[in-house]
């Protein structure tokens, strides 16, 4: 943990393994809502002072952290697709994408700005300033523990908060690594802190904390709600990026080699654990054997494995023993519904967590795989007559993260994106997400948005003011 500048290694030891074969990676110390508090505290005196730093001068640490994130990639790396069982080089584009967020954020420092409005009264003046909104709760998932950790972190020390971080304990050990490249940097003492260990005690002590003024939460929609109703007491401005329902939506003017590939990215990306991954296949009549016969193929060819064995694998294991329960449960309930699987099963190791890559057909849109994030490697494929019908399916949902539609026709992509009810649209491209994006969702998949210009916003007030001359 790290509290007021001082990296400590008191409190319960917890193990975190790797979930190719179980093995040892490392341990975290287990703090608890004490150390929340106090975390807090250090947060609270440390605001006043950074806040107050020239922004060029804020930038100019981050920067530097950015540059020790890059010069420490490999271990990083290393490390992250031990603890998440990533394969490797998804866990180096992760590290480089968390540098990037705080090179990109770093560079924004400088930007926000204010605005002098034309006065309307005689003897007045009106202008507007934005300033850091206080200490920040930053609190993680482990699908992305690195760049979604930075991505919060980032925005909200270039903005002058101060922060109060606290990790998923299911992969902690990176992420803890990235923020001593702040520490390293020369993050004046109490700027940002980190704690490890419960997280409903630790969460709870944070949104209690009279000086917790934002928290950033990024989760399930089950939990972000839990998050709101506790942010709620003390007013505390909850910003929550949840859980997605994405559709992959292919119009049968698509061009389906491109497609098929879009597909396996956005579904089987870090072995389907990613908030924006495809969950349900919407495919045009016109093109759906074509689309799916080829993606069936594809997805059989795919091979499992180690993220760290040479050759790396298509695909690595899923987190933990709870992550195959919970696909394996829904894909079952689909094929006792009437579903049927399209794609080959095979022989998965045996040590370790591991899930088949599955697509479905004939799941009933009732079914969990079919209307509920899946957030594993398996997906339900539906077949639709029409650009209407398939809207229709991908709007059926009460998340609103990302969606995708695929089709030749800019002009008829374009319209459809349009009427997607998502936060995220890729069209023709299976990776919207990038530093400079403003990411987030509608509906039941959040609040707020995080990356570009918006999401620097997010963790400042507006301060109006009327002057008398
Ligand atoms: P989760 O909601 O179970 O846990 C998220 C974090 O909250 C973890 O650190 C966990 O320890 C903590 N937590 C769990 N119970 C809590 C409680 N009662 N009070 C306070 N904190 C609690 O989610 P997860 O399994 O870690 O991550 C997967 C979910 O996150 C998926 O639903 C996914 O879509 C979503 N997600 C969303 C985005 C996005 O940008 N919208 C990105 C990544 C993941």
């Amino acid at each position: 943990m790290l509290i007021d500048g001082e990296w400590r290694a008191d409190g319960t030891p917890y193990e975190v393994t790797d979930p190719a074969d179980g093995s040892l990676v490392g341990e975290v110390r287990f703090g608890t809502a004490d150390d929340a508090r106090a975390a807090a505290d250090a947060a609270a005196r440390a605001f006043a002072p950074w806040s107050e730093t020239p922004a060029r001068q804020r930038a100019d640490i981050l920067l530097a952290a950015a540059a020790l994130i890059s010069e420490r990639a490999a271990d990083l790396a290393l490390l992250l697709a031990r603890e998440a069982g990533k394969r490797l080089p998804e866990a180096r584009a992760e590290i480089a994408f968390s540098a990037e967020y705080v090179r990109w954020f770093a560079e924004q420092a400088r930007r926000p700005t204010g605005a002098v409005v034309p006065h309307e009264a005689p003897g007045k003046r009106h202008l507007t300033l934005r300033r850091a909104a206080g200490v920040v709760a930053a609190l993680t998932p482990w699908n992305f523990p690195c760049s979604i950790q930075a991505r919060k972190l980032a925005p909200a020390l270039a903005a002058g908060c101060t922060v109060v971080a606290r990790v998923s304990e299911k992969a902690p050990l990176a992420v803890t690594e990235l923020i001593r490249c702040f520490t390293d940097a020369g993050l004046p003492r109490g700027v940002l802190n980190l704690v490890h260990g419960p997280a409903a005690e630790l969460s709870s002590a944070l949104l209690e904390h009279p000086a917790v003024r934002i928290v950033s939460f990024t989760g399930s929609t089950e939990v972000g709600r839990l998050i709101m109703r506790q942010a709620s007491r003390r007013v505390v401005r909850p910003l929550l990026e949840l859980g997605g329902d994405g559709a992959f939506v292919v119009l049968d003017d698509a061009d389906i080699e491109a497609a098929v590939e879009g597909a396996l990215i956005a579904k089987f990306r870090n072995t389907g654990q990613s908030c924006i991954a495809a969950n349900r296949f919407i495919v045009q009549d016109g093109v759906y054997d074509e689309f799916v016969g080829r993606l069936v193929e594809r997805t059989d060819a795919l091979t499992l494995g180690d993220g760290l064995a040479d050759p790396v694998p298509d695909i690595g294991p899923v987190i933990d023993a709870g992550r195959v329960q919970a696909v394996n449960s829904m894909v079952d309930e689909a094929l006792a519904a009437g579903a049927k699987r399209l794609t080959r099963e095979r022989a998965l190791p045996t040590a370790g967590h591991w899930v088949q890559p599955a697509l479905l057909t004939d799941v009933p849109e009732t079914a969990a795989l079919g209307c509920q994030e899946v957030f594993g490697p398996a997906a339900a494929v539906f077949r639709v007559t029409d650009a209407e019908e398939a809207l229709r399916r991908a709007n059926a949902t009460d998340l609103g993260l990302a969606g995708y539609v695929w089709s030749r026709d800019l002009g008829r992509a374009w319209r459809f994106a349009e009427r997607l009810e998502t936060g995220i649209t890729g069209v023709n491209d299976a990776l919207p997400s990038a530093a400079f994006a403003p990411l987030g969702g509608v509906k039941q998949s959040g609040l707020g948005r995080e990356g570009a210009e918006l999401g620097l916003e997010e963790y400042t007030d507006v301060h109006y003011l009327a002057v008398g001359l």
